[in-house]
């Protein structure tokens, strides 16, 4: 069921970078293993893999709950590779290779976004990204609201209280994209500095109106960060509809933007990435460390992160990946965009045909929702689940399905594997099963 072939590359690959170091004097007995240390560590790491099985399987296509999935191999093996030296992107002086690289991969996703000129890094994830984004947006806006839509993470809200910034949410229409009109009486007030526009909203993958948010911001000249944590790779795929096209094409106008390589990016956790158009935001991040940089005079990383250390495999599992797999549309990347929204327009097609749902809009990503109309949403999901289909529950609105309800327990599937294009058919007689 796993992958493995990988691992003979990632033996070669070892050899290789081995030889980079061959200059070095030997070094006799590295770390002399203790005896019987070998067999130790054989037997904690089938405990490891053991324990691991706990999990739900979310490489399978029949795992179609939560955005989840495991990372490309390559980039898997290169993560590997990388921790036998294990870089540190902070400073030049702990990863010279996977600095270079990080800059490399940060620029090629600026440019997917059409931005030549940014100032951007890796991070932990979205997380990290929008803290740092609405961080110099409290800097540049001091004491101004930040504001973002009622289905947008609940990260913001949380990010803002850490920033001491005051937050509201603005309320969506029935398709889970912001409220303009509400928007515009908000701004009116006079109060928001930073407006987060969400390019694909965790529960249901709803993209908010940017074209018409952009010309409100040509009104109220507010700072504008888009959450692209989920969404933002979607730019490159060919067969958005027209309005959700629109939206993605104007992210160029933002002032920030995040995306989460570790979500449709097909990187291991750990890996988001925080862009501004405007460089000269990296002068907010000064600081006078007087031990960590002595090797060059380029700036350095970790003068434009909040975060310190961070892991350089990160990076070199990015920057393969992408080198695999450019980002570029019609590429090979953005046809798996392609056949994950696909099988979401299925998904949706035979739902909305029959009786037993309710179904409330075309999917602009690759997320489905829907509420059974007699059942509980529970009973299927773990009806479902016994029969090996892992789906997800979501709480929301009643307005989205047409119901006087404030709130309604729905079914949700992330259609995140390009796989689950072929496995819509199976998917759906488990489904069909698990509702009867
Ligand atoms: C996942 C997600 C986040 C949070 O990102 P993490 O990488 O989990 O920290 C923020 N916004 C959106 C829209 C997301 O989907």
């Amino acid at each position: 069921m796993l992958e493995t072939q990988t691992i003979a590359v990632l033996q070669e690959a070892l050899q290789e970078l081995d030889c980079r170091f061959a200059h070095l004097p030997p070094v006799p007995n590295p770390q002399p293993p203790p005896p019987g240390s070998e067999a130790a560590v054989s037997s904690v790491l089938h405990e490891v893999a053991s324990r691991l099985g706990d999990n739900f399987p979310y490489f399978h296509p029949l795992y179609a709950g939560q955005m989840l999935k495991p990372p490309h191999p390559v980039a898997r093996a290169a993560y590997a590779l990388a921790t036998w030296i294990n870089p540190n992107n902070h400073a030049l002086d702990g990863g010279r290779a996977s600095t270079a690289m990080e800059r490399e991969a940060v620029s090629q996703i600026a440019r997917m976004f059409g931005w030549e000129e940014h100032l951007g890094h890796l991070t932990g994830g979205g997380t990290m990204a929008s803290l740092e984004a609405l961080w110099v947006a409290g800097q540049l806006r001091p004491g101004k609201k930040i504001v973002a839509s009622s289905q947008s993470h609940y990260t913001h809200e949380r990010i803002s209280g850490v920033l001491r910034l005051p937050f509201e949410k603005v309320p969506t229409d029935q398709r889970g994209r912001m409220d303009l009109a509400a928007l515009e009486s908000m701004l009116a007030a006079g109060d928001t500095g930073c407006v987060v526009a969400t390019m694909g909203a965790t529960a249901t993958g709803s993209v908010d109106p940017l074209p018409e948010i952009l010309a409100l911001r040509s009104r109220y000249h507010f700072r504008l960060h888009i959450d692209a944590a989920y969404g933002g790779y979607f730019t490159l795929a060919a067969n958005l509809a027209p309005e959700t096209r629109a939206a993605f094409d104007c992210i160029r106008e933002a002032d920030s933007i995040v995306v989460d390589p570790h979500k449709h990016g097909l990187q291991p956790y750990g890996c988001g990435c925080v862009l501004f158009r405007d460089s000269a935001v990296g002068s907010l991040y000064k600081h006078d460390s007087p031990a960590t940089y002595f090797s060059s005079r380029d700036l350095h990383l970790g003068e434009i992160s909040l975060e310190c250390s961070r892991p350089g495999a990160a990076a070199v599992a990015l920057w393969a990946t992408m080198r695999l797999l450019p980002l570029i549309r019609g590429g090979e990347f953005a046809q798996g965009l392609e056949a994950c929204r696909r099988a979401a327009l299925e998904l949706h097609s035979r739902l909305s045909a029959d009786p037993r749902f309710l179904v409330p809009f075309i999917p602009q990503l690759d997320i489905v929702v829907w509420a059974p109309k007699s059942q509980s949403a529970e009973r299927i999901f773990e009806q479902a689940a016994r029969r090996n289909l892992h789906l997800a529950l979501a709480r929301l609105p009643g307005s989205f399905f047409g119901l006087p309800d404030e709130e309604v327990l729905a079914l949700r599937s992330v259609l995140m594997k390009p796989e689950h294009e072929q496995w819509i058919g199976r998917i759906w007689e488990i489904l069909d099963a698990a509702s009867a």
